[in-house]
């Protein structure tokens, strides 16, 4: 139980996640947490570097789907956006809900697919739970989250193990 919030593997952001390293893990496509792993919660549009990423990513043969706690639209004018084809809203992350949809999208196995996201008790624990490759990224922009998500990040701070 206690394992499913170690993450797999753990990056300073999405861009230090290189075709290389998910091709040594045999991962075929991607799961993509939008909130502070594409886009800091401060700012209206994604970093230019991480849409550069995300099309190095493509180029490289890896299928990508956001997958997202958020409400229909807000998922899909940012997949727009970003220009990924594959979304699922919704999600109820950490349940396994949400993979096993994006899974059926991409057409590929769970085992095939990394999940990137910066929340332990959502991303992680999701990702782990649907038999995905975790990958914990540390989170775009911090401060000003309020007092909830401030302590939800003191609380996952005896799984994170320090980031490549
Ligand atoms: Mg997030």
């Amino acid at each position: 139980m206690l394992k499913n919030f170690y993450a797999d593997a753990y990056f300073n952001r999405i861009t230090d996640v290189t075709a290389e390293f998910l091709n040594e893990n045999k991962i075929k496509g991607i799961i993509l947490d939008i909130d502070n792993t594409l886009i800091g919660h401060d700012v209206p549009i994604p970093d230019e570097t991480i849409l550069l990423h995300l099309r190095y990513l493509e180029n490289a043969g890896f299928k990508l789907c956001v997958v997202s706690n958020n409400r229909y639209e807000r998922v899909k004018s940012f997949c727009n956006k970003i220009d990924v084809k594959y979304f699922v809203y919704d999600a109820l992350k950490p349940r396994k809900m949400g993979y096993d949809f994006a899974a059926k999208e991409m057409q590929l196995q769970k085992n095939e697919i990394a999940a990137i996201g910066d929340q332990v008790f959502t991303d992680v624990w999701g990702a782990k739970r649907a038999g995905c490759l975790a990958i914990l990224t540390k989170p775009l922009h911090k401060g000003g989250e309020g007092f909830f998500i401030a302590l939800k990040r003191l609380l996952e701070k005896p799984f994170i193990k320090p980031y490549k």
